[in-house]
């Protein structure tokens, strides 16, 4: 146990350029505890990395993109002059890179490869950053450690392998040095480069605090906390000082993008406690999430999400009527295909399931093959251009006080409601165009008394 270590992850917007960098550099220049420094791709990085991977693409969009990803490299690079051993490092990355883009991804392997340079370029960078303010750092590649398996784009970790390995190749490194590495990237078990999926680098941020045994995970981002709802959308939203890891899950899971999903379930499995805050305001506050004695617990919701671009697939089938099976066959195939669902209802002959269906995800959650194995054995419809809204709290129970919402609803057109399975949420589909106004009302009726 390295109890006295903790772990900062920097977002794509805190290591977006050298100012933004210099800022975080000073964050763990005056904290001593912090170890390891986990770093996204510079902010929009990605999204060209993944425009790469499309296969139908002109020689004139793809040279934009890889121009695009250089140039927030070289806009970096402006202010820096690079010591020998992360002069090499980048020049050879970055050729790397440039050779990888030239050619169409045919393979899953090499769209995660494509899509690991962003967090390999920035950490060069931000490690002569930290050097530059006066920090003894080392780059350190993640790959060798991060051990997945070879679920490309949606990478699962193998976590006995990933302490043996910290412990063994990153542990020694930290005794009188910050390391600085990668997050969204790892390797499988022959070498090749995997990804976490979309906003991971926060997950690997958490991964790598366990298997380092370290106690706490700051993850600085662009935003003072994780708020009652996106401060984008409403603006009476308001930071939460303390959460449980189960609040912060669900609100990760049902659309509070300030947090991949996944990040809690090290931090609640080795009792790390998760930092939110941010680097353009370090002393401006943030939330703690927690593991909270159940006597502490704030009853009711605390906060709602939304999540765009979601499909909704009903299948039906005649033979739903008393067969048993039905649901069976149909999550054999989904997760034949690893789609994975969020919300379902069944009626007795059919049964609604709802996906994701995020742009510049790393990958479409659905794909044609999976829609025509479902459709030799029911009729399938799917409708587009929906979003989940979601109540988070714990002990969410439509109690009096609640039916406040009901009243709330009744000025939308609800499509789908989901409640029971989980004390932590209520959710419910409504037409895209309309959510920002849903989540406004229900903001204002449920979370603004006494602000
Ligand atoms: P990073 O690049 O640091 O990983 P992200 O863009 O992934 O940052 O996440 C931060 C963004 O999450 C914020 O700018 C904010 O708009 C959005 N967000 C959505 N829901 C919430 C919420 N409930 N609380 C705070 N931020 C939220
Ligand atoms: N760079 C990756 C992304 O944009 C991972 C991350 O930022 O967390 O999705
Ligand atoms: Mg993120």
């Amino acid at each position: 146990m390295n109890q006295e270590f903790s772990v900062a992850k920097f977002g794509g917007t805190s290591v977006a350029d050298h100012q933004a960098m210099t800022r975080c550099a000073h964050i763990i220049a005056n904290d001593p505890q912090v170890r390891v420094v986990v770093v996204s791709a510079s902010a929009g990085v990605t999204n060209h990395l993944v425009a790469l991977c499309q296969s139908s693409l002109d020689d004139e969009t793809r040279q934009q993109h890889v121009d695009g990803v250089i140039a927030i490299q070289l806009n970096i690079l402006e202010y820096l002059s690079l010591d020998a051993d992360l002069a090499i490092g980048f020049e050879n990355t970055l050729n790397e890179f440039r050779a990888a883009a030239l050619k169409a991804v045919q393979t899953n392997a090499q769209r995660d490869e494509l899509l690991s340079f962003g967090e390999r370029l920035s950490s060069y960078l931000f490690t002569q950053v930290m050097r530059d303010q006066g920090v003894s750092t080392a780059r350190f590649d993640v790959r060798s450690v991060l051990k997945t398996d070879s679920q490309f784009s949606k990478a699962q970790p193998d976590i006995a392998q990933t302490r043996t390995r910290a412990q063994a190749e990153l542990v020694p490194l930290l005794s009188d040095q910050v390391v600085v590495t990668q997050g969204f990237i790892g390797s499988d078990e022959y070498g090749d480069t995997t990804t976490l999926g979309r906003g991971g680098s926060d997950y690997s941020a958490a991964l790598i605090a366990e298997a380092i045994g370290a106690k706490s995970v700051y993850i600085w981002t662009d935003v003072v906390g994780i708020f009652s709802t996106d401060p984008r959308v409403c603006e009476k939203a308001a930071p939460i000082a303390h959460l449980t890891f189960d609040e912060a899950a669900e609100m990760a899971t049902f659309g509070a993008k300030v947090l991949h999903p996944a990040t809690i379930l090290p931090a609640a499995r080795s009792s790390i406690g998760v930092f939110v805050g941010s680097s353009k305001d370090p002393q401006g506050g943030g939330t703690w999430i927690e593991k909270v004695p159940s006597g502490e617990l704030i009853a009711g919701v605390r906060a709602v999400t939304q999540r765009k671009n979601q499909i909704l697939l009903t299948l039906k089938s005649p033979e739903m009527l008393l067969a048993s099976g039905f649901l069976a066959r149909v999550f054999t195939i989904l997760s034949e295909y690893k789609i994975s669902v969020d919300l379902v209802t069944t009626s007795e002959i059919s049964v609604a399931v709802t996906l994701d269906n995020a742009p510049n995800a790393s990958r479409p959650e659905l794909d044609q093959e999976a829609l025509d194995r479902l459709g030799e054995f029911c009729h399938v419809t799917v409708e587009n251009n929906l979003a989940l809204v979601a109540l988070i709290g714990s002990e969410i129970q439509l109690r009096q006080s609640e039916l406040n919402l009901m009243q709330v609803l009744s000025n939308f057109d609800i499509r789908l409601i989901c409640h029971g399975a989980s004390k932590h949420n209520l959710c419910f589909l409504v037409d895209q165009s309309q959510s920002d106004e849903v989540v406004k009302a229900i903001h204002q009726q449920l979370l603004e008394q006494g602000q």
